[in-house]
């Protein structure tokens, strides 16, 4: 991909905007873009540089994401919205042509790596509470304030907000053995629990849970900063190079697959509640460590219907309205609305998941489920609200011992513009 149109190729001490940016070290990669670490020179800070490769398609999708990214930063001068940060932006000419290059505002590790670091066994919950709370302020400030549907939420593009000095640990390689991968069986979880279900109605098993998502193309990141324990759990959502407003969409195919609404599928028209339901994916695989929906296609049948099933498997049937309203309804469902293919469902509700799959108590499992149910209802005008959803009780459980948090700080700044 370093050839004409594809990716600018970086060494470190390179300069940027007439050496107003040095380059660090790279702290990640995308289908798009290479991101550096680089210190401005102007205000003697770091800041994260996204640099698009140079083919006109690049060129113009990192356009869109600077347009997003400026009303974003216009309309949050004091960026206290858990949101990523547009500093600046200009094009840099390199061998392989003309880059445009985002300047963002240097954050941590995704929440990926941080489940990754768990070792894929769940967070405690008061983490994922604190997380959920910033996720939800950014979400309502996209979604209220500016219109905007992120419509690619995933635990990749929602970043920890570093603590960590870049300038006192710019290399951080001393760190490394906690960044492996645990061997074997990420995520055997989860495709055990599959394979039963694919036995169940006498399918070929489907394995291996590598290379985890189809994604909307690959991505990665260097090893970067962060450790488990004591961690800070702000975050900001990242990655707004398929964002687009409820009013103008440019795709109806949308969001990476496990974390991809039911109305998309269907393509039965979407808004700002398909970002809750990845959202809830989200708090799921936090809560657990293992996605909660995995897809495979198999004999006879889509992975688009296996999804659809295992969707009704967890949340129950869905209203036949809903199944058939869609314009690629017919493709999955007979005019009773049930699945043409996947005939004999294996109902497996949530909280009896959390309970007997993933050792939650009683009482953990139905507060959890009772806050993440609402956000799964097929009827996507049905799905509360970010805002609503931050008035939930789950998320200001009094009954564990938590200090006051940074992040209820910030919800006290939170303008609720009147309704609840
Ligand atoms: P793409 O649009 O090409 O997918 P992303 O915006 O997702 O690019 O960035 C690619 C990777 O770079 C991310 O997964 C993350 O590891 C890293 N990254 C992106 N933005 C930042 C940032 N502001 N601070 C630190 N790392 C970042
Ligand atoms: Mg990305």
């Amino acid at each position: 991909s370093y050839r004409k149109g594809g990716y600018h190729a970086v060494r470190l001490a390179d300069q940027f905007a007439a050496g107003r940016y040095i380059a660090q070290r790279k702290l990640g990669w995308g289908q798009f873009s290479t991101v550096w670490l680089a210190y401005d020179t102007k205000t003697s800070s770091y800041v994260a540089l996204k640099i698009q490769k140079s083919a006109a398609q690049f060129v113009q999708a990192a356009l869109h994401e600077i347009d997003v990214l400026s009303s974003v930063a216009d309309s949050d001068p004091s960026n206290s919205k858990f949101v990523i940060q547009l500093i600046d932006h200009f094009k840099h000419t390199g061998p392989n042509g003309q880059h445009l290059c985002m300047v963002l505002e240097f954050l941590g590790d995704s929440l990926l790596r941080l489940i990754r670091y768990n070792h894929y066994k769940g967070l405690p919950l008061n983490k994922v509470r604190e997380i959920c709370k910033c996720v939800l302020i950014g979400l309502d400030y996209l979604h209220t304030d500016l219109g905007i549907i992120h419509s690619d939420l995933k635990p990749e593009n929602i970043l920890l907000c570093s603590t960590i000095d870049p300038a006192k640990d710019p290399f951080r390689s001393e760190h490394s053995p906690i960044l492996e991968r645990p061997e074997g069986n990420a995520n055997g979880g989860v495709t055990s629990l599959i394979e039963k279900r694919l036995k169940s109605r006498a399918r070929k098993a489907v394995a291996k849970i590598s290379g985890r998502r189809e994604s909307m193309g690959g991505s990665g990141d260097v090893e970067n900063s962060g450790r488990v324990d004591g961690i800070d759990v702000r975050c900001k959502i990242v990655d707004f190079g398929n964002a687009c407003w409820a009013d103008k969409h440019f795709a109806e195919e949308i969001q990476t697959r496990q974390y991809r609404a039911p109305e998309v599928i269907l393509k039965a028209g979407y808004s700002f509640s398909v970002d809750m339901w990845s959202f809830a994916c989200i708090a799921f695989e936090l809560a657990t460590g293992d996605m909660l929906f995995t897809p495979k296609d198999g004999q006879g049948f889509s992975e688009d219907e296996d999804h659809l099933a295992l969707m009704m498997e967890l949340l129950g049937k869905m209203a036949r309205k809903i199944a058939t309203g869609g314009a690629l309804s017919k493709d999955f469902f007979d005019r009773h609305g049930d699945l043409k293919r996947i005939r004999r469902l294996k109902f497996f509700p949530l909280d009896k998941l959390l309970i007997d799959k993933y050792k939650f108590s009683v009482n953990d499992a139905q507060e959890f489920s009772e806050f993440l149910l609402p956000l799964f209802d097929f009827a996507p005008e049905k799905r509360p609200t970010a805002r609503q959803c931050l008035q939930h009780p789950w998320l200001k459980c009094p009954n564990e011992e938590e200090n006051e948090s940074s992040v209820n700080v910030e919800m006290s700044n939170l303008k609720i513009k009147g309704g609840k």
